[in-house]
């Protein structure tokens, strides 16, 4: 059998290892000069490649019932043991795996040399640029067609292009006529509109943010465009979603997670820690758990003279200012776009793929792996953990059908 992996990120990585044994050729194609380019990037250079905390709700898609058969306890299980056997020793911050070396190079390292030493031939450099399927796939590159037996589409998303993925698979898929769910930027920052993107540049708090009934809590990064941080990117996926379809979107920022209570208990709460303080004035009596810088931003939108006392407010004017406090309301407008975006939602439909050998229905001996599937993760290592899984599925039945089909040849 000849195999051919086109797209060298950590699932055709994956993929490739898995799928070679002693009865097949494996092709590993990237059109970058190196494998792994997006890889090198993630966790900030340290690589986040896994999550203590493995649920199937940190993991997302538009065919549910499909996500639950294919990221199982017992797939998941396999995919740690496949990475356990390179030899990978993890760093574990609050459950998110790291490479003990903190650095992603060693994993991207670890994955082409276990496949150089399996034997799988490296085409760098090699855009792959159409794939016809006749008896056996033509794959064209370089003015070549070269014929293989096993496709596997690895290209992942269409995020930071700069990488290489350019959403290439979505045009290989619906060559084969298999349908591409709505593709939209995800895990991304987001552009608000509220006149105080210039002065809150720069800003970091602790808070919890909500919308659409999801919440979540963490820090966010005020930006001159809008706001960012991991809370917020985990929140971007149904944003990005409901903006495609025309439906405005609202976040809605709690400054005070600490607090367990309404409006009206932190007015109390409030009102005597001004009197335990001495009568400060409005910037200094929230200095105990507010940025100085946010208090008066805070004010000001509540339309109050931050120098005044607490005690020389009106209860409207003390209302309005605890309600942005505890529920300032953001106009989001857009995200940062798909080049931003560290994976995209939507891409290949689940209902095209056999969910035991991630194989294509329509097609057969063609299979997809990795972003470019119909699945995205949360923060926390868990799209990292999707491109292995997915890998390791799509190798080892490319690795058991090749075998099977010598031992009865
Ligand atoms: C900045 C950033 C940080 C991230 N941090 C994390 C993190 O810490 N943890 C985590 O779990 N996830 C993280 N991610 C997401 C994670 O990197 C991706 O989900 C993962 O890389 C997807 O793997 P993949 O193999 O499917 O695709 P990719 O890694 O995108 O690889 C696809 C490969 O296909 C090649 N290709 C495309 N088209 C062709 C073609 N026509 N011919 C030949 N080759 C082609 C590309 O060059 C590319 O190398 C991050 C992403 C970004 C952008």
């Amino acid at each position: 059998m000849k195999i051919a992996v086109i797209g060298g990120g950590p699932s055709g990585l994956v993929a490739s290892i898995n799928a070679k044994n002693n009865f097949n050729e494996v092709y590993l194609f990237d059109k970058n000069q190196d494998f792994g380019k997006k890889l090198l990037l993630t966790g900030n250079g340290k690589c986040n490649y896994w999550n203590e905390f493995q649920d199937i709700s940190k993991y997302h898609s538009t065919n549910n019932d499909a996500l639950k058969r294919i990221i199982t306890t017992n797939n998941l299980r396999r995919t740690k043991v496949f990475l356990d056997s390179l030899g990978i020793i993890p760093n574990i911050k609050n459950g998110y795996y790291y490479p003990f070396s903190n650095q992603s190079a060693s994993i991207k390292t670890i994955l082409v040399e276990e496949a150089m030493n399996k034997g799988v031939i490296f085409k760098t450099n090699t855009a792959i640029k159409d794939i016809i399927k006749d008896k056996n796939f033509k794959v064209y590159y370089d003015n070549l067609c070269e014929e293989f037996d096993v496709v596997v589409i690895a290209t992942g998303s269409k995020s930071y292009k700069k990488t290489g993925s350019d959403g290439y698979g979505y045009n290989i898929a619906k060559n084969f006529n298999i349908n591409v769910n709505t593709v939209t930027p995800s895990l991304v920052q987001l552009v608000t509109d509220t006149g105080l993107e210039k002065k809150w540049a720069g800003i970091r708090a602790l808070v919890k943010i909500n919308i659409n009934e999801k919440e979540e809590e963490g820090e966010i990064q005020f930006t001159d465009y809008g706001i960012s941080g991991i809370c917020v990117f985990n929140i971007s996926r149904n944003i990005a979603i409901n903006l495609a379809n025309k439906k405005k979107q609202k976040v809605k920022i709690n400054f005070i997670p600490w607090f367990n209570g309404n409006n009206e208990e932190f007015l109390k709460y409030l009102n005597l820690l001004d009197i335990k303080l001495n009568k400060k004035n409005i910037s200094n009596l929230c200095d105990g758990f507010l940025n100085y810088k946010l208090t008066n931003i805070l004010a000001s939108k509540s339309k109050i003279d931050n120098n005044k006392k607490w005690c020389e407010l009106t209860n409207i004017e003390k209302m309005t200012f605890i309600n942005n406090i505890h529920n300032l309301e953001v106009d989001v407008i857009d995200t940062k776009g798909f080049d931003n975006a560290q994976v995209c939602s939507g891409g290949i439909s689940l209902d095209e793929i056999n969910y035991e050998t991630l194989e294509t229905k329509k097609v057969s001996n063609l299979y997809f792996c990795g972003e470019v599937l119909d699945v995205d993760g949360d923060c926390g290592g868990y799209n990292l953990s999707f491109a292995f899984l997915s890998g390791l599925l799509v190798g080892r039945s490319i690795y058991d059908k090749s075998a099977t089909s010598k031992s009865k040849y």
